[in-house]
């Protein structure tokens, strides 16, 4: 009997393998042929200036648009794109549809507006990224400056002697450098100084109260305080009720974004957000982006 269970439990075990890599395998056919069909698009999501309240610039975020699937999050798509290398294409034509996207904020009169785009590793290890990167700024027109891209600390540190050479790449060419999810990677802090990066975006598990409230409070309060003494400007991530943005705001942190402001949006909505916006709250309490737009 134990035999024949075994059996059985193996069997059930590798079919379950053979279901696992059938799904891993259509996934990456159906992304690479999403890629041919276009069927990535950009969201964007305001980031707010805390003290002004006043919009500063976006965060660009990647949805895939499927026929098939409806609407896929990355955290559905990334992973698998990080191993096959597709995010190397699809990173650029991201960034590109980003840059596009605020040259014409710029060219309407949103001249501070900035633009965020995330890196990943795989992007990051490209050896044509500087190359690329250098030539959707130049096909966009887009000011360096206003360009800023989100590495995590983990990329950072893994690739370290990658890392030192192409933020000073990035550097020179006057585009910012923001660490994503910090906090959540190394409790080694001496490599900031081996960097050079413009600002800190503290990692969302870090606002959020609901769990074990004190000790986030003081990472949070910690990490707004060595911004501070480094000279970096403080970015928090998903902020959703008016709490958070108060005890954010007593702290110092300069900058936010989270649900509370508004959720990524695609360009059109993101176009009328700003141009009917800049400024929250209007009234206090807990408005979304609707409230904001209809007024
Ligand atoms: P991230 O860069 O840390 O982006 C912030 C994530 O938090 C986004 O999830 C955003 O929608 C979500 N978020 C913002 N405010 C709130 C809030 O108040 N509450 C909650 N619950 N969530 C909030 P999203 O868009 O699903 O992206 C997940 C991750 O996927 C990103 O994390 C980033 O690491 C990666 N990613 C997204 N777009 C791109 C891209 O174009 N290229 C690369 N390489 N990675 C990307
Ligand atoms: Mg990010
Ligand atoms: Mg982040
Ligand atoms: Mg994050």
């Amino acid at each position: 009997l134990a035999k024949l269970h075994g059996k059985g439990s193996y069997r059930l075990f590798d079919r379950q393998m053979h279901v696992a890599m059938l799904n891993r395998l259509t996934l990456e056919n159906d992304l690479q042929r999403a890629l041919k069909q276009q069927e990535f698009v950009t969201y964007y999501q305001p980031i707010v200036n805390l003290l002004t309240r006043k919009i500063i610039g976006f965060e660009a975020l990647v949805r895939w648009r499927s026929p098939g699937r409806g609407m896929v999050l990355p955290g559905e798509f990334i992973p698998s794109m990080e191993t096959t290398g597709l995010i190397v294409p699809i990173g650029l034509v991201i960034l590109k549809q980003a840059c596009r996207q605020l040259h014409t904020w710029h060219q309407g009169g949103w001249t501070d507006l900035t633009m965020s785009v995330n890196l990943s590793a795989r992007q990051f290890a490209s050896s044509t990224l500087l190359a690329d990167i250098d030539a959707i700024l130049a096909e966009t027109g887009v000011d360096p400056t206003s360009l800023k891209l989100e590495i995590t600390e983990t990329v950072i540190m893994d690739n370290a002697e990658i890392a030192i050479a192409l933020t000073k790449a990035l550097r020179s060419r006057q585009i910012q450098i923001s660490i994503d999810d910090f906090g959540t990677g190394y409790s080694s802090l001496g490599y900031l100084h081996r960097f050079p990066v413009d600002s800190l975006k503290i990692d969302r598990s870090f606002i959020d109260q609901t769990q074990s409230e004190n000790i986030n409070y003081h990472v949070v309060e910690t990490i707004v305080a060595l911004s501070k003494q480094l000279g970096l400007s403080v970015i928090a991530e998903g902020i959703e009720i008016p709490q958070q943005l108060e005890w954010l705001q007593q702290l110092g942190c300069d900058f936010g974004q989270g649900y509370l402001f508004s959720k990524p949006l695609p360009a059109s909505e993101s176009s009328r957000f700003v141009a009917s916006s800049l400024g929250y709250p209007r009234r206090s309490g807990n408005v979304g982006h609707r409230n904001l737009l209809q007024q």
